[in-house]
């Protein structure tokens, strides 16, 4: 077996493929010849490297240097506006969500800042029912009718109340007084339905913040108490008891449809 023999079947050696006597013949060979005993080393090193170290490790950091180098070395040169650009995506992603994101942020802040404002008004109108019924004279004026009452307001409010029902069979009035709701005086006229009070507040409906449109009528349910809260021109309106919702309904309606 000659040194060519040996390489031609050098690889098959390693991986003891071969014959059992050409497997001796190899390994005699190479005991006896330095040149083949090195190609047998370098190749079994190359062979070890290939199939066991290289796949095993990640890219060095000089490994991924120079693939930058490379990166940086095949890009076609920048104009000055392309040099810029990159450093400017950040500030375009930001740019951009801000005008996609802000309108969605702003919406949902006023929606919750409108329900946040919505329900102090309707605590608010609870509130001064509650005044008006724990109140020691809960009216300042016992009412003869509608035309007693409305006079009494003038000069003590700082607006004019609207209100043209004047009571009936099923809810007559009680009578009125001043009050305030919110930040704002308020004309308080106290109607009944059977045994059950109801406050009725007429206020200066500007600045707060109204979810119905003018003349819908908003009605929620707060501690026990029904509201019914509604806008007609300048004034606003809150309806409180602890009657039936339908009831109060239709007492909003009557106060609501007299011109
Ligand atoms: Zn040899």
């Amino acid at each position: 077996m000659n040194c060519d023999d040996v390489r031609m079947t050098l690889r098959d050696y390693q991986e003891g493929r071969l014959p059992t006597a050409a497997q001796g013949g190899v390994r005699a060979h190479l005991e006896a010849c330095p040149d083949c005993a090195h190609v047998d080393a370098v190749e079994q090193e190359l062979t070890s490297a290939l199939e066991h170290r290289l796949p095993q490790y990640p890219a060095s950091l000089a490994l991924k240097r120079r693939i930058a180098a490379q990166w940086k070395v095949s890009t076609p040169k920048r104009s000055r506006w392309s040099w810029w650009r990159p450093s400017l995506i950040p500030v375009f992603a930001c740019v951009a969500l801000v005008l996609v994101g802000a309108p969605i942020f702003y919406y949902e802040r006023a929606a919750f800042q409108d329900t946040n404002a919505t329900s102090a008004m309707v605590g608010e109108a609870v509130n001064d029912h509650l005044r008006v019924l724990s109140s020691q004279r809960p009216l300042e004026i016992e009412s003869g009718g509608l035309h007693q009452v409305k006079p009494w307001f003038e000069g003590r409010l700082d607006f004019a109340p609207i209100v043209s029902f004047e009571g009936d069979a099923d809810f007559p009035l009680k009578g009125g007084a001043v009050g305030y709701f919110l930040d704002r005086k308020a004309a308080v006229l106290v109607y009944a339905h059977r045994l059950h009070p109801i406050s009725l507040f007429v206020f200066r409906a500007g600045g707060l913040h109204w979810p119905a449109k003018d003349g819908s009528a908003l009605t929620m349910e707060e501690r026990g108490f029904n509201v019914i809260m509604w806008r007609q021109s300048s004034l606003g309106y809150a309806l409180v008891s602890d009657v039936d919702r339908r009831e109060l309904a239709s007492l909003a309606a009557k106060l609501q449809s007299m011109p």
